[in-house]
């Protein structure tokens, strides 16, 4: 028998095989003409799931708070204010992060679950003039998703630079940088985009390299400074040797291969299957009597689900039982719902069974807990949206 679980939350997510046969050949030189090859595909294949025709891509080892940190790094400089709009733990992050660089930070809040008001937004630039906005497109932490497409309107209009944290989005949640006006849009490997952890991936506008060829003082982050990057990405695109950091040959070359998957089922196909796969978990949730985080269904992502534990049920145990049924979801992290939500991971690779697993994995989870519930009423709800 064997006792691999079905990895669901929201990153690491379950890798395709391929993906991973691609991440045990034999490491060749960061200069090898193959290699070159690989990456210059990575860059433009880039573009494409980012749908950022115009954007200059980077891939440097480091995780997703990496890729924040070099969207922070070298757009912030001492005495810049930003703006953050907050929907959870990443967004105090991203504040935390670029005060680090000198930025005033403002935050704009809303009560956990929901996102603050467009009209907010708009009033908070109206009354200061900012360098920056951070949005986290889908806060991991609460499952709500913002609209980036509107605040990048109102970006362009507020002439603000507009940073999006698309860590647990992008690949999976609808995201158009250039045609919503996003300067940075970054994530990192081990989310939607179904590659092992280890690479943060960040593209920018021209706006925002415009922003940092006109800073006055140096980026004080060494390893993060687009300065030292940009000229090898270049060279890397050129098919050209070059080297600063010698780059995660073996993670690229997977990268690679995993983009290749994305793209041949096509953007707006994967985005589709990530809606009708969400909607088959969430009907199911509510099937079976349990509320979610986001406070209104158009709140909710489609990357991942966070529902919170019933009345009566012990949420550690439940969770212990999910996983003995087979299936791994994540635990809360917002500080401040912590212990009375659970999440599930939805994104990438994930197929309709992967969601049947799930949701069979919670049912049974529940009768053991001895929750009041008519069995199988999860399951046929979640297979309703999958038969339409
Ligand atoms: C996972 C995540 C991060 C952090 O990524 P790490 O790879 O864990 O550093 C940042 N923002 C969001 C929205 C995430 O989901």
């Amino acid at each position: 028998m064997k006792d691999r679980k079905l990895l669901m939350i929201p990153g690491p997510i379950e890798f395709e095989p391929a993906v991973l046969a691609a991440l045990g050949m034999p490491t060749t030189s960061h200069i090898a003409p193959d290699f070159i090859e690989v990456f210059g595909q990575v860059l433009e294949r880039m573009r494409e799931v980012f749908l950022a025709p115009e954007g200059q891509p980077f891939v440097v080892a480091g995780s997703g708070t990496f890729a924040m940190d070099l969207a922070g790094a070298n757009l912030i400089e001492t005495g810049d204010r930003a703006l953050v709009v907050n929907t959870g733990y990443f967004g105090d992050r991203y504040g935390d992060l670029l005060s680090r660089y000198g930025a005033e930070v403002a935050h704009l809040r809303a009560p956990v679950g929901g996102r603050p008001a467009l009209r907010a937004v708009e009033e908070a630039l109206e009354a200061r003039a900012y360098k920056l906005m951070t949005v986290t497109h889908v806060d991991t932490s609460t499952g709500v998703v913002t609209d980036i497409e509107a605040l990048g309107e109102i970006a362009r209009v507020h002439d603000v630079l507009l940073v999006v944290d698309g860590v647990c989005s992008i690949a999976g949640q609808e995201l158009q940088m250039d045609a919503w006006g996003v300067d940075v849009a970054l994530t990192a490997s081990q989310k939607a985009i179904g590659t092992p952890p280890g690479l943060a991936l960040m593209m920018a506008s021209p706006r925002a390299m415009d922003a940092f060829w006109a800073r006055k003082t140096p980026v004080s982050n060494y390893y993060a400074d687009w300065g030292n990057w940009l000229p090898i990405m270049e060279a890397y695109e050129a098919r050209e040797p070059s080297y600063f950091g010698t780059p995660a040959v073996n993670l690229i070359t997977a990268l690679n291969v995993s983009l290749g998957l994305i793209l041949r089922e096509g953007m707006q196909a994967s985005f589709s299957r990530h809606i009708r796969i969400s909607e088959a978990c969430k009907a199911a949730i509510e099937a079976l009597g349990m509320t979610q985080v986001p406070i209104a269904p158009e709140l909710a992502a489609a990357t991942m689900t966070a529902p919170r534990f019933p009345k009566g049920v012990d949420g550690r145990a439940l969770l212990a039982a999910i996983k003995a049924a087979g299936v791994v979801v994540a635990g809360g992290l917002h500080p401040e719902i912590k212990g009375k939500y659970f999440r599930i991971g939805h994104m990438g690779a994930v197929s309709q069974g992967d969601v049947l697993a799930t949701v069979g994995a919670v049912e049974t989870a529940l009768a053991e807990l001895d929750y009041q519930f008519e069995k199988g009423v999860g399951l046929a709800a979640a297979m309703a949206v999958l038969a339409t």
